[in-house]
């Protein structure tokens, strides 16, 4: 095993409209960067991973283990490699592996079946084909190519260390990858399969990788006398409705506050507080103008899965006229509400009919 890791992370993200660099903002709960750097080292295969940047100071706060060396970078990519190859001539490398810092998506059986393709090829590099159409502009001119025939070169890139130096030595163009200094050269390539999550975090919206959430809600309303019941907003004929400074309807409460939390904004009580303007409010007014909310924010709603806590009424004797309800309220189709009616085996206020509990779930998803 004598392999060692490049990670190329001088770049000053030119497109990328962020103060932070790049490689350093948070993705998938990490820094970008720190995904190349963990992949690297889980892989067990490098005698050390080199992370050459322009930022030393912050890399150099950080408790890295031995195997990881930090170096300082050139102006373009391209001035990086070579420093890193440089600094590495002294450990007489076998293999290099040459990785850019954006690329955090890479699995670590790449890194194995590069790793394999070295031992008969000097420079290997993984490639996608397109799924769009490319034209090539040269000159005012512009040609098809044909999409079969385009390979999308990726990184991490392999070389024979000794290779790779002597020729970029004698090579000073301003290559965007490694694999140009072979193939300016007619050295032989071998394009290996790469992987298409493998893309490059080039703009911020690259970064927007959640597009689902979830929402949890809850609720109870004490049963009284001399008060309408209303569940999922159906009048229900019963001997006493909810309490509450609203009519009570523990399902339409649950689910406007499921929705808040999927979106994050807090919840029924910051929209809708206990004043006189609220007072004897219908339910289906607090839920509309969060749908309503929610719509406009580019989400759809994937499903909803209700519990409604009650000893009576009987759930199964009110469920389609609920879920028809919930459903025109909400424009969610019925196959994608369920209600499911659970007792609580004659336990505590509920168990004696002296309250009814609700709680929901929702899942809902953004779109461009
Ligand atoms: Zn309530």
């Amino acid at each position: 095993m004598n392999n060692y890791f490049v990670i190329l992370a001088a770049g000053k993200s030119k497109r990328f409209s962020s103060k932070i660099a790049k490689q350093h903002i948070v993705y998938k709960n990490k820094e970008i960067i720190d995904h190349s750097i963990e992949k690297a080292l889980n892989s067990k295969i490098f005698k050390q991973i080199i992370i050459v940047t322009n930022d030393l100071n912050r890399l150099k706060k950080r408790k890295y283990p031995k195997l990881i060396k930090i170096i300082k970078g050139g102006k373009e990519r391209s001035d990086s490699s070579f420093k890193a190859l440089k600094y590495l001539k002294k450990y007489k490398p076998k293999n290099v592996f040459i990785h850019d810092a954006a690329r955090p998506n890479f699995s670590i059986d790449l890194l194995k079946k590069i790793e394999k393709n070295l031992r008969n090829n000097k420079a290997v590099v993984p490639v996608i084909t397109s799924k769009d159409s490319i034209k090539y502009k040269f000159k005012n001119q512009v040609f098809n190519l044909h999409r079969g025939n385009s390979l999308l070169t990726q990184t991490p890139q392999a070389f024979r260390f000794k290779e790779l130096f002597n020729l970029a030595i004698k090579d000073k163009s301003k290559v965007n990858d490694e694999a140009t200094i072979f193939l300016n050269r007619n050295h032989k390539v071998k394009f290996i399969k790469g992987e298409n999550s493998n893309n490059k975090i080039t703009y911020l919206e690259d970064l927007n990788e959640n597009k689902t959430f979830y929402g949890l809600g809850f609720d109870i309303h004490r049963l009284i006398k001399n008060k309408k019941l209303f569940l999922g907003g159906v009048r229900i004929p019963f001997h006493s409705g909810l309490k509450g400074h609203s009519d009570g309807d523990v399902i339409l409460h649950a689910i406007t506050d499921a929705i808040l939390g999927a979106l994050r904004r807090k919840d029924i009580g910051t929209y809708f507080p206990n004043t006189e303007k609220y007072k004897n409010i219908r339910s289906p007014k607090m839920l509309k103008p969060v749908i309503k909310d929610l719509y406009k924010s580019n989400f759809s709603i994937n499903n909803l899965d209700i519990n409604l806590i009650c000893e009576q009424p009987k759930v199964s004797e009110y469920r389609t006229r609920i879920v028809n309800s919930i459903s025109k309220l909400t424009n969610l189709k019925k196959d994608l509400i369920n209600l499911k009616g659970k007792t609580v085996e004659k336990l505590g206020l509920i168990g004696k009919e002296k309250a009814i509990a609700c709680e929901v779930i929702i899942s809902i998803t953004k779109y461009d």
